[in-house]
């Protein structure tokens, strides 16, 4: 009885699931996703008709591995990720390869999805219209849930806290982040820090860099009076750079999530489940655990 409760709970969230990808689907004009929206009706038409043959299936099968039948990813058998490569320690170079929490992360959820992990290491600035476009499945990059971004992409579950701090040199005279006011603040381009900042302190005292790492050089060589950037990587380039440090107090406080497409909600729900159980039997805590030692 539980079981056929279950199945049945299943169906009719993917059911109804799909209902809103299609209404969503049926109102948007493009030729890509007019393609979609007949392959969600197909199915959506399958599962109401509820052949015995499929019932049968389903009671082997958990909720989870049903939404997982029903995405779509780029490549069949693979999940892409966009991230960009700059980021320690969510995601950065060993060799040629790219590790950290993020890489490690979306490998435990391809490994579950039964998909193959491939990473785009791109620029910071293209991951959410990549996503959006369909260009790429996911986008794991230490990434802010942000009002602006949710406009174009949705997010996950938050799996990470992030904290914008601010780097300074160690003969700085900002002591907190009561005094940024009227200074030359180093950023890096459309990041939460960036836009954080501009809204504060106005843009005409913020300098865009490509990466963390430039900003880092433009404190280096007096270009900009501070950092105001995420505090793990806040932490390394300190760590990595003579006569910098990173400030006591917090510049804000956030979360990091995954973003998809508005347009693969069931990838975003197959992913979510498996991302939530990740979260609550701590093997996310252990790869943070793994690449941030505690203080
Ligand atoms: N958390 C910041 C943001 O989402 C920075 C992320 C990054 O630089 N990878 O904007």
């Amino acid at each position: 009885m539980k079981k056929a409760l279950a199945i049945l709970s299943a169906a009719l969230f993917s059911a109804l699931c799909l209902a809103s990808c299609g209404g969503t689907d049926g109102t948007s004009s493009s030729s890509e996703s007019s393609q979609e929206s007949s392959a969600a009706s197909t199915s959506s038409a399958e599962s109401s008709e509820g052949s015995s043959s499929e019932e049968s299936q389903a009671e082997e099968s958990s909720a989870e591995t049903d939404a997982a039948a029903e995405f779509t990813t780029v490549t069949e058998g693979v999940l892409t990720m966009a991230t960009n490569a700059e980021f320690p320690p969510y995601e950065y170079y060993e060799g040629d390869t790219i590790v950290g929490i993020d890489a490690e992360v979306a490998q435990l959820i391809a490994d579950e999805l039964g998909l193959t992990l491939e990473i785009a290491d791109i620029a910071f600035d293209s991951i959410v219209p990549g996503v959006q476009s369909g260009k790429y499945d996911i986008g794991v990059a230490g990434m802010t849930i942000d009002e602006k971004r949710l406009e174009s992409v949705n997010f996950s579950t938050p799996y990470a806290t992030g904290i914008q701090a601010v780097i300074v040199t160690e003969d700085s005279d900002i002591t907190s982040v009561d005094d940024l006011a009227g200074k030359t603040i180093g950023v890096q381009t459309n990041t939460t820090g960036d836009i954080k900042a501009c809204e504060d302190f106005g843009m005409e005292n913020v300098v865009q860099y490509d990466n963390g790492a430039m900003a880092v050089e433009g404190l280096k060589s007096g270009k900009v009076d501070c950092v105001i950037i995420d505090n793990e990587p806040a932490k390394s380039y300190a760590a990595a750079n003579e006569g910098l440090k990173v400030l006591e107090t917090e510049y804000a406080v956030e979360e990091y999530a995954i973003c998809f497409s508005k347009e693969n909600a069931a990838l975003q729900e197959a992913v979510n489940g498996i991302l939530e159980d990740l979260i609550a039997d701590g093997s996310v805590q252990e790869i943070v655990d793994k690449y941030i030692k505690a203080e």
